[in-house]
């Protein structure tokens, strides 16, 4: 039975993050373990509501109350079973979720800080880690039926594991050296150290996953081989067509780059680095992409812009702006704008922001301002006001207040436009819709039979707990498809869309 008056007794708190100067100098996650002394007296401020509005926020359908409580009693075996029965990879979501399920916690309906779902989850995790290191639970007997999945990422490994411990032997296929999609060279380390994504990739190749690293289906592989090699074929490629600004005076200038061009070349440096200390990022070319001494400007708001700012700091940088086209949010949730529970409009500031940096909202780049070498010296912006007309967003600078920012440095963080363009999508028969990814009909096949899609490709750029949950869904209509005994879980249709107002 759970205390209905924990959330009475406990404020909200969670552990203090590695202090500023210490982490910056290192590329280790920014927040130590929380000890069990404090994720027990904050899963006490869950009340087990009667009905839990946490689930709606969570696409996973996560057991939340069930695992709050079990934690704490102290039950933590138990907590592990019950947090897996939804979420295969909670090591993932519960360090880098953004916790919708915490923005519809019941406790912020009365004023309440909600329950830190999110620590619960990644402690739970850690647990699972702790006591049997990820233990393989392998397929009793095999289905003789054979899955590929294209892609490595969150939705990928998902798909793969529900599938291969349904009995059905799956291949993953990577273009890149390393499995893990985004979470290996998107997501900086100080996020998720790649220890994490070892550790799955480990256990499902204990499960009998087989990956293919290096392999581009579409290029070095073709789809019709693909097709008669598997009797499925789960498409899992993401969302990585990157928005660029190519009507900006000064945007082919040199150090202008996209912003996932520098987080991947860090990543692998990082990654090659093991415990020593990383070189200077290049590009595949050579050119350097490194913030060191640099002025950096980051033109975005979001997840991959705070990820720029806390990889130039490592590096370096002699100083970040990052520039955000709207005006800046209340640091509260507006009730009338998005009532409980949806997902409010707020202030967002990650760890990366207490690093250092100033954020300048409300302006738009003019043009990126040639030093007369072809090298970037700097970024002219202007204040904008930004309204939407009939759908477009029109933005408006306003007269006189043009002005220059230095920068040596530039990361467009501007959002993706959907799934690449890419040989695989013609050879496999299927196209991308306007919004660039990649329809699903309701038992998630695309255009071609046979062929699935899942998470970021489908959704268009999300977020993992969303590409988990629709790579299990995905796994169970393919499941399903096969002739495969019983049902997997699906926690989403495709047509799901995460709690609105409108
Ligand atoms: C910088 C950044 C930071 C982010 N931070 C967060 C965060 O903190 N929290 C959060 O919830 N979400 C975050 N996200 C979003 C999250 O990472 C994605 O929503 C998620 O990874 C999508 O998973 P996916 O499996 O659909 O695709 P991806 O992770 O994009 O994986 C797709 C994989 O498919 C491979 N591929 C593509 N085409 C082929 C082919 N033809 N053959 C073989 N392989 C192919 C790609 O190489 C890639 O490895 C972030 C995104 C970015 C860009
Ligand atoms: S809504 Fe909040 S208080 Fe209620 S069950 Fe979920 S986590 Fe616990």
């Amino acid at each position: 039975m759970p205390d209905p008056n924990g959330f009475l007794r406990y404020d909200r708190r969670l552990p203090a993050r590695r202090p500023v100067p210490v982490r910056i100098s290192d590329w280790r996650e920014v927040y130590p373990p929380a000890g069990e002394e404090l994720v027990r007296e904050q899963a006490t401020r869950c009340m087990d509501c009667g009905i839990p509005f946490c689930h709606d926020g969570c696409p996973l359908g996560n057991r939340i109350p069930d695992w709050n409580d079990l934690v704490r009693t102290g039950n933590w075996d138990a907590a592990v079973e019950s947090l897996h029965a939804t979420n295969n990879f909670p090591e993932f979501t519960g360090r880098l979720c953004p916790a919708p399920c915490e923005a519809a916690c019941v406790l912020g309906l009365g004023g309440q800080q909600p329950v830190t779902i999110k620590q619960v989850e990644v402690e739970i995790a850690d647990a699972a880690v702790a006591r049997d290191g990820l233990r393989p639970r392998p397929a009793s007997a095999p289905t003789g039926r054979s899955v590929a999945v294209v892609g490595s990422g969150p939705a990928g490994l998902a798909a793969a594991q529900q599938l291969a411990r349904a009995g059905h032997t799956v291949t993953v296929y990577e273009r890149d050296d390393a499995i893990g999609g985004l979470l290996r060279y998107g997501i900086p380390d100080f996020k998720l150290e790649k220890q994490h994504v070892d550790r799955r990739v480990a256990q499902l190749t204990a499960e009998g996953v087989r990956f293919r690293t290096g392999v581009e289906v579409g290029v070095d592989v073709t789809a019709a081989q693909v097709r008669a090699e598997h009797d499925a074929v789960l498409l899992a490629c993401g969302a990585l067509q990157g928005r660029d600004t190519p009507g900006t005076p000064g945007r082919a200038l040199r150090g202008v780059h996209q912003a996932m061009a520098h987080l991947v070349a860090a990543n692998r440096v990082v990654a090659a680095a093991g415990d020593g200390r990383p070189a200077l990022a290049v590009l595949p070319d050579g050119t350097p992409i490194d913030a060191a001494g640099k002025h950096v400007v980051i033109i975005g708001g979001g997840d991959t812009a705070a990820d720029c700012l806390g990889v130039a700091h490592r590096q370096g940088a002699a100083g970040v702006h990052q520039l955000d086209l709207y005006p800046q949010p209340p640091t509260e949730r507006d009730g009338a704008r998005d009532p409980w529970p949806t997902w409010p409009w707020v202030l967002r500031s990650y760890p990366a922001h207490e690093e250092g940096g100033q954020r300048v909202f409300a302006v738009a780049v003019q043009e990126f301002v040639d030093d007369g070498t072809g090298q970037v010296r700097a970024v002219r912006i202007a204040e904008v006001t930004v309204e939407k007309v009939d759908g477009r967003r029109i933005v408006t600078p306003l007269p006189g207040s043009e002005r220059e920012i230095p920068a040596d440095l530039v990361l467009l963080a501007i959002g993706f436009e959907g799934t690449e363009e890419q040989p695989l999508l013609a050879q496999f028969g299927v196209t991308r819709n306007g919004r660039g990814a990649v329809d699903a009909r309701p038992d998630w096949q695309t255009d071609a039979d046979g062929v699935f899609v899942a998470g970021d490709m489908h959704r268009g750029a999300s977020l993992i707990v969303w590409a988990i949950a629709e790579g299990r869904a995905a796994a169970a209509a393919i499941h399903a498809y096969l002739g495969g005994v019983g049902e997997l879980p699906a926690p989403v249709d495709p047509a799901r869309q995460p709690l609105a107002a409108r």
